[in-house]
């Protein structure tokens, strides 16, 4: 993994997001998305919005949609 760049763009950020929202990410890489997103208003926005849909996803799984469903919902996510 490549050493933590302390001034993240916001491209690296979005390329990272689904990873930081599952918490998957190194954690000096989260730390340095925290940050951004904490003097990034569009970030932060994108950050939010796709944390509600994941809970939404969360949901929805719980009582009907199947995984293959999450999958697709995920994928066309990431192609915006
Ligand atoms: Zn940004």
């Amino acid at each position: 993994m490549k050493p933590a760049n302390k001034d993240m763009s916001c491209e690296d950020v979005l390329k990272h997001l689904f990873e930081f929202l599952d918490g998957e990410l190194d954690h000096a890489v989260e730390g340095d998305i925290e940050q951004h997103l904490k003097r990034c208003r569009s970030c932060f926005s994108r950050a939010d919005f796709e944390r509600r849909l994941k809970q939404k996803l969360a949901e929805a799984a719980e009582t009907e949609a199947p995984p293959s469903l999450r999958a697709r919902v995920r994928s066309l996510i990431t192609k915006f």
